[in-house]
């Protein structure tokens, strides 16, 4: 008996895992170039059913914007085009059987993509794991935000006053973009929270500390913009540590790797990093320490031409300078047409296309009305790189109807910056940790 997705004898059948920034855009862009009556079938597989525009997290955390506007259904996404939406987890890819079992089934396939993203990186900092907060999908986002809620009831009963110095304490683990951008946020959020509903708590015994390893913050930009970042940190009340190393989290706080006293904390925001996904990093390929898969210059693995690997689970080089591309969704999403391009050329004959795309530079918002951009070289900082920001992710939002929310959404919170913040419901876990 054949099993689901094997292939005829004329029919191919490509297979992509995952629809983030690289699988979901490999799958549209293929279906646009292969001619209607190709012989061919894609199939798109992705444990959620839904594509997260992860660059707008951080504001769906503190309610800026509403969670459901980076959430674009992948099924709308993929209406009128030939690609097959599966909702399933991927649980292992056997590749020499050329073989990928799903929670629910196991499917065929003669072209690979794997573009299954990453996961937090830990370090092996095992008390840490579990307990941290995370920030990558859009249930973290509602977990931090009714954590930090819970935080402020429970320091609104709490008498002892190191115990609600410690509730009070908000940190965060990791001074790249991400962390940057959520210490930011979070700093406003904490300040409109209090301003708007909780102002029997005095706004100095709200702490805000961000931890960063290495001398200074957002080590991808310049000195420069890097300074103006920590400037900026520093004038909105957060504490900056940086050369610090995180060693553990115990009841003391968290613990450091010098000599410093342990910083008491009941919430540590981990965004120090990423990893290969598990299912990813468990196969049998040429990895680099981040578990990430060596591709060459077509995207493909290095003696299996019929396996592409795209996006944060690949690690690959710019042809020409030979730096690794960053895991970032500007990389993901350039890599998706190359691979098209490519698969189609497996299929239908044709000259396959070398990655050579040159970073343009990142863009990090500092929280209202600033930010720090570095596009093509330029040094960009304060409202110029906000504005920026504002507007390069509105255009690369998915869809015009979720544009226009989030833009009406960023209006309203400039209009009313301490009562902008959308509610909404805590799952059944936060709310379990009401009575803390
Ligand atoms: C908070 C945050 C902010 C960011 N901001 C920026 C930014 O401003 N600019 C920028 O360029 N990049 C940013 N990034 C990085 C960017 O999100 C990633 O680099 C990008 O998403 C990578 O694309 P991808 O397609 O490889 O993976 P993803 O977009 O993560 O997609 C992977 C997909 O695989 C699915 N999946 C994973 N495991 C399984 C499984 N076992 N079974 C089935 N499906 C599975 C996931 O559900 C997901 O849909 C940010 C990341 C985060 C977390």
């Amino acid at each position: 008996m054949a099993k689901a997705g094997e292939s005829s004898l004329s029919r191919k059948h490509v297979l992509i895992l995952g629809a983030g920034f690289a699988g979901l855009y490999t799958a549209l862009h293929l279906d646009n170039l292969l001619p209607r009556d190709a012989p061919v079938d894609i199939t798109l597989v992705d444990q959620n059913h839904f594509h997260l525009f992860t660059p707008l997290l951080h504001e769906a955390a503190s309610g800026v914007i509403h969670p459901g506007l980076i959430m674009t259904p992948i099924r709308r996404l993929l209406r009128g085009s030939r690609v097959r939406f599966l909702r399933a987890r991927v649980d292992k890819i056997e590749l020499d059987r050329q073989e990928v079992q799903l929670c629910c089934m196991m499917l065929n396939y003669d072209i690979l993509v794997i573009a299954l993203g990453s996961v937090t990186n830990f370090y092996g900092l095992e008390s840490i794991r579990g307990r941290a907060l995370e920030l990558k999908t859009a249930s973290d986002a509602e977990r931090l935000r009714c954590h930090i809620i819970n935080r402020f009831e429970a320091a609104t009963r709490e008498r002892d006053p190191q115990r609600r110095r410690r509730l009070l304490t908000f940190t965060v683990v990791g001074g790249g973009c991400t962390g940057v951008e959520a210490v930011t946020e979070l700093r406003e959020f904490l300040l409109h929270l209090q301003a708007d509903q909780y102002n029997s708590i005095p706004l100095e015994e709200i702490r805000t500390v961000l931890v960063e390893m290495q001398d200074r913050v957002l080590p991808q930009m310049g000195p420069v913009l890097s300074k103006a970042a920590l400037q900026r940190m520093q004038e909105m009340g957060i504490e900056v540590l940086l050369n610090t190393q995180v060693r553990d989290w115990t009841d003391e706080g968290l613990i450091f790797a010098d000599s410093r006293p342990p910083l008491p904390t009941d919430t540590v925001i981990w965004v120090a990093g990423v990893r290969a996904n598990p299912v990813v990093a468990a196969l049998p390929l040429e990895k680099d320490k981040y578990g990430r898969i060596v591709v060459d210059s077509y995207l493909r693995v290095p003696g299996r031409p019929n396996v592409y690997v795209l996006g944060d689970a690949a690690h690959a080089r710019h042809p020409q300078t030979g730096k690794v591309y960053p895991p970032t969704a500007q990389v993901a999403y350039r890599q998706a047409p190359v691979a098209a391009a490519n698969i189609a050329a497996d299929l239908t004959g044709g000259t396959p296309r070398i990655f050579d795309f040159t970073y343009i530079g990142d863009l990090v918002s500092l929280g209202r009305f600033s930010g720090v951009a570095d596009p093509f070289g330029r040094q960009l900082r304060g409202f110029s790189a906000w504005a920026m920001w504002k507007f390069y992710y509105l255009l690369r939002l998915v869809g015009w109807q979720n544009r226009l929310r989030v833009a009406l959404n960023w209006i309203i919170a400039l209009l009313f910056p301490a009562q902008s913040s959308i509610s909404y419901e805590c799952s059944p876990e936060c709310a379990r940790e009401m009575c803390l």
